[in-house]
């Protein structure tokens, strides 16, 4: 008996390359799109270590956890970094990172997350990438929890490495991800010595022996399963249009920020403008007394399906997340997080308005 997953042809040459030229074409991207086989930590690990050198002066802003962890790869490469941090609660602007660039003129090569999955908000990728423009450093972004959730124009914003993933609003696996790299990154790498080469972080191996060899064979033997993954995401995105995925999102998140507040009890959004807020999840704070570790517990020893999780770190005790992307990108699922968050709360006697939380969710569906 043949199995579906394990007795499958070979991924060829010409079937990879025509996912990379889909992938361009969901970025609308004229730049090349290299697909990276593993988590998005890999191409985003690889582009730090192709733009950064000693010698570099890094704008590294910090608007969740994977900035911090940018700015640990970039002053390992010998960067000087400058860090710009922002609360949780809100988003940078594109004046804070003018002032920045104006501080130290000396700045290469700026680090940003687009939306922040872990912290729920999202950032003006468009004015920023203006001021990072016209100052000319190399501007990486991690879309990872931004593409297909909200929109996502690289080269329009200028954006010289764009990464992003398959696991959030994609609605596919972990393991696959790509970045779309410009000439100018291209060219930073090349002049850079201590950029990766002969290594998996290599971005450069990729373009000599794939690209620039006309993507007639891979360099090694593709990760086929992702890959295909990959595609059908594609296929599914394609079937209903992306603006109709990035507005399923977008409806799941007013929707989240409404019901909660409908809800009552004292749970909040934790990002404080709407605008400043991720589609991709919902960050909420729990009213003081109650650990969201422990709520979060409770709702899902309801129903251990639903796409709850607390904050990370020092935020596990205030800080609830719904992520409401790819397939939980939905009025019921978020109806029925909202539900169980009420119920965990009401069992620890807050008083909450279930029917309130679910109209107010009927209103953005
Ligand atoms: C999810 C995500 C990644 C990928 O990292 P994991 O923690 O392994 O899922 C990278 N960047 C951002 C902004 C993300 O939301």
């Amino acid at each position: 008996m043949t199995h579906p997953l394990l007795d499958l042809p070979p991924l060829t040459a010409e079937h990879f390359a025509a996912v990379e030229r889909r992938v361009a074409a969901l970025l609308a991207t004229g730049n090349d799109v290299v697909i990276t086989q593993g988590e998005a930590l890999l191409p985003l690990e690889g582009c730090v270590r192709g733009g950064a050198r000693p010698g570099s002066t890094a704008l590294n802003v910090v608007t969740g956890p994977y900035g911090q962890t940018f700015g640990d790869w970039l002053r390992d490469c010998g960067a000087t970094v400058v860090d710009l941090e922002v609360p949780f609660h809100t988003a940078v602007t594109a004046a804070q990172v003018e002032r920045a660039l104006a501080a130290h003129p000396g700045i290469d090569f700026v680090s940003l997350v687009h939306a922040e999955a872990a912290t729920g908000n999202t950032n003006p990728v468009a004015e920023i990438g203006e001021v990072v423009r016209a100052h000319g450093a190399l501007f990486m972004l991690d879309a990872v929890a931004s593409v297909a959730a909200e929109p996502l124009l690289p080269d329009a914003w200028g954006v010289d490495l764009c990464v992003i993933g398959a696991q959030k609003a994609m609605g596919g696996p972990a393991g696959v991800s790509a970045v779309s790299v410009s000439p100018r990154a291209w060219e930073r790498f090349a002049a850079n010595p201590g950029a990766p080469r002969r290594s998996y972080l290599s971005l450069l191996d990729w373009k000599e022996r794939w690209i620039d060899a006309g993507r007639r064979a891979l360099p090694h033997a593709p990760a086929q399963l992702e890959t295909l993954a990959l595609e059908a995401c594609l296929d599914r995105i394609e079937a209903v249009g992306l603006d109709a995925v990035i507005a399923r999102h977008a409806s799941a998140a007013a929707a989240t920020r409404a019901g909660a507040s409908a809800l009552g009890g004292g749970l909040e959004p934790f990002v404080h403008q709407a605008a400043d807020a991720a589609p991709v999840a919902t960050t909420l704070r729990t009213p003081a007394g109650v650990d969201a570790a422990e709520l979060v517990a409770k709702a899902l020893a309801a129903d251990p399906a639903l796409p709850l999780i607390a904050g990370g770190g020092a935020l596990a005790g205030e800080m609830v997340r719904v992520n409401h992307y790819g397939p939980h990108a939905t009025p019921d699922t978020v109806r029925a997080s909202l539900a169980a968050l009420g119920a965990a709360l009401g069992a620890l006697g807050v008083p909450v308005d279930q029917a309130a939380a679910s109209r107010a969710v009927d209103e953005h569906a």
